[in-house]
């Protein structure tokens, strides 16, 4: 249906009753794409915006989850104040609107995911769901597995407490080391601070896995949008 009564969209929502709806409108406690309404003879769609008390409504599309290969260069904000191009302008035409679960630097690539459920996305950053992290990275300078075994047990650097990192060197490249990490936050410039407390200038970084799902050979700048039935089983 393009276009129906408000109070019938309020009580599919599970808000209220119909009836309960058309009162709460008489009483001033629903709003229209900001405006608060004072009559319920108003039809809407599904571009509108409803707000009850000032919740939105619950929405009535279902969850959506998307992997994002992220490449370098895109800010992983909805707008940039210094213009740079960012992730949702990058995204195909046909997608909804999305939100980014968790950020990566502009020049952090790899696995972004994206969802049409804000909730959602909150839930998913959030510490308390301690979802593994994984990344590669590649950093200028010299690093022995001992020094990296320091960041085990968590470090705080200037007043910033930084939990437990799994941390492997894996090869040294010239004047670069490869060391993979796993980490259950996302604090800002979290793996760039931390390697450069030990000495060195990641260069280069990659995130290979975020909870269940895996960047895998997704190519860079594309989506591939997964089964949220693998969810119910991680939160
Ligand atoms: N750690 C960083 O330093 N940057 C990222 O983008 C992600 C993790």
């Amino acid at each position: 249906p393009a276009e129906e009564r408000i109070a019938k969209v309020i009580a599919r929502a599970g808000v209220a009753s119909r009836r309960d709806a058309e009162a709460m409108i008489a009483e001033g406690r629903v709003t229209l794409n900001g405006e608060t309404l004072t009559s319920p003879a108003v039809n809407v769609g599904p571009g509108d915006r409803i707000a009850v008390d000032g919740e939105p409504l619950p929405s009535r599309e279902r969850t959506r989850l998307w992997l994002f290969h992220k490449p370098r260069g895109l800010v992983t904000t909805a707008r940039d104040p210094q213009g740079r191009p960012t992730v949702f302008d990058s995204l195909p035409e046909d997608m909804p609107r999305v939100v980014a679960i968790g950020r990566l630097d502009i020049n952090t690539e790899g696995l972004l995911l994206l969802t049409n459920d804000g909730g959602l996305a909150k839930v998913i950053a959030h510490p308390d769901t301690g979802w593994t992290r994984r990344y590669r990275a590649r950093a200028h300078g010299e690093v022995t597995q001992a020094d990296l075994d320091r960041l085990k047990n968590g470090i705080t650097l200037e007043g910033m407490e930084y939990g437990p990192i799994e941390a492997t060197l894996d090869r040294v490249q010239g004047d670069n080391v490869w060391i993979t990490l796993a980490l259950k936050e996302g604090k800002n410039r979290e793996v760039k601070r931390v390697l450069e407390h030990l000495g060195l200038q990641v260069n280069r970084l990659i995130r290979l896995s975020f909870g269940p799902f895996q960047l895998g050979d997704l190519e860079p700048g594309l989506v591939e949008e997964v089964r949220t039935r693998v969810l119910k089983d991680q939160l």
